[in-house]
């Protein structure tokens, strides 16, 4: 017989969203907190760039999931199948069920390897990997690593997707790798990409297009890979810089390829999502509470606010989630707003790192004394052994 159990406050994914909301909520003394997470190991996602490119091995990017579970909060070890927000109620894949006064939405997005004809065969094997999976990230490195000539396409899908800056910092970091081999002449890299700038931070951009010519990098604005055919090693790109959309298809010898991704499925299907076709949680972007039902609220990959999806932003959003949650707890509203900050520390060269921060509009949003609009070895340093320790040791345990 199915149950059903109740928590004042259900944390939907126990990610970098779920984990960090759990554990400011438990230092503001909220004693009856639920997270429904189906994964025994917890991931530190950011450094997969860096496993893609050789600099660090993949194990140092997971940790079991009841080591990073705050204490005193309930582990419901399942997947949530549905939510009914008229009923305060979450379905989970065992059939079972859980009643809230109190919803956080974060089980982040959905990589949607099959929107590309032939991706999902594709990746893992014949010189096709991708960062966006902790098993893949490793091969990213095995296939690029010993390429001496031919050509190599790093593509980037329409539409958001975590980490926009993530499809060129490997490509940078492969770049660097060939130019020491001396083989970098002998490659021809190509970046296919659906808009018509690196960035969408001019600041950013222009250190970016330098960086670009600097390894003699072919960008293919306003393309996008539509097809792959693994075993042939041949891909198909659309071009929609004209009136109508022309495809071509290129050989490759080595490919990075980011999915599309959206909403996952079971949640485009609730009444929490947008109604869009990407289908994330509908929230006002400064509260962070959705927007028709006043005990739910939504942060990380999985929330439709319209900010660059990165760990950086849930940093930000957190805290805004936490006070707005308790004001509504105790029949107020809140007063706390989100501005959209995000940060991509884009790796343009193994020892060499753009930190580019902005906010909603585009506009830099730094937090450091220094100007990072240049290509730096102390942000290296900062991404490569910093950030995660902060990630591990405050922010997960709700002190940063
Ligand atoms: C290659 C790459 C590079 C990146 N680089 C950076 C970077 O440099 N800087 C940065 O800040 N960010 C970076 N990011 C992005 C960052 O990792 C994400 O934005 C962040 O993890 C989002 O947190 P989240 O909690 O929303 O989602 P996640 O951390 O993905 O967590 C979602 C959780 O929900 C769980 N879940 C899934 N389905 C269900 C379900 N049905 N029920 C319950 N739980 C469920 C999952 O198991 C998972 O634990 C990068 C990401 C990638 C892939």
């Amino acid at each position: 017989m199915p149950s059903t159990a109740h928590h004042r406050i259900l944390i939907v994914g126990g990610g970098t969203a779920g984990i960090t909301t759990a554990a400011r909520l438990r230092r503001k003394g909220q004693d009856d907190i639920a997270i429904v997470e189906p994964s025994d190991t917890h991931y530190y996602q950011p450094l997969w760039t860096l496993v893609g490119g050789g600099v660090e091995p993949v194990g140092k990017t997971a940790r079991p999931m009841a080591k990073v579970m705050p204490k005193g909060v309930t582990w419901i070890k399942d997947a949530v199948a549905t939510i009914d927000p008229e009923q305060n109620q979450v379905t989970l894949a065992s059939g079972d069920g859980v009643e809230y006064d109190y919803l956080v939405v974060a089980p982040g997005l959905q990589l949607d390897w099959d929107k590309v004809a032939g991706l999902p065969d594709a990746v893992g094997r014949n010189g096709v990997s991708s960062n966006y999976r902790y098993d893949l990230a490793p091969k990213t490195w095995d296939f690029l690593k010993d390429l001496r000539g031919g050509r190599a396409i790093f593509t980037m899908p329409d539409g958001p997707i975590k980490c926009g800056g993530a499809p060129q910092k490997i490509m940078y970091l492969a770049a660097d790798w060939w130019q020491d081999q001396g083989v970098l002449a002998d490659i021809d890299v190509t970046f296919v990409l659906p808009g018509d700038g690196l960035f969408g931070v001019p600041k950013f951009a222009k250190v970016l297009e330098k960086v670009v010519d600097r390894y003699g990098i072919e960008v293919m604005f306003q393309h996008e890979m539509v097809a792959i055919d693994g075993a042939a090693k041949e891909v198909t790109v659309e071009d929609r810089s004209g009136a109508a959309p022309v495809r071509k298809t290129m050989g490759y010898d080595f490919l990075h390829a980011v999915p599309p991704q959206s909403a996952p499925d079971w949640l485009k299907d609730t009444k929490l999502s947008d109604g869009t076709p990407l289908g994330y949680v509908d929230v006002d972007p400064g509260t962070l509470q959705h927007t028709r039902y006043a005990n739910v609220f939504a942060l990380g990959d999985a929330s439709n606010a319209p900010t660059a999806k990165t760990g950086a932003a849930v940093r930000k959003e957190a805290p805004v989630v936490i006070d707005n949650l308790l004001a509504a707890m105790e029949g107020r509203s809140g007063d706390k707003r989100y501005n959209g900050y995000s940060s991509c520390p884009i790796t343009t060269a193994r020892g060499k790192l753009l930190l580019a921060e902005f906010d909603y509009d585009n506009q830099p949003d730094p937090s450091m004394p220094f100007d990072t609009a240049k290509e730096r070895y102390d942000m290296w340093l900062l991404k490569r052994y910093g950030l995660p320790f902060m990630y591990w040791n405050l922010m997960l345990k709700g002190l940063a």
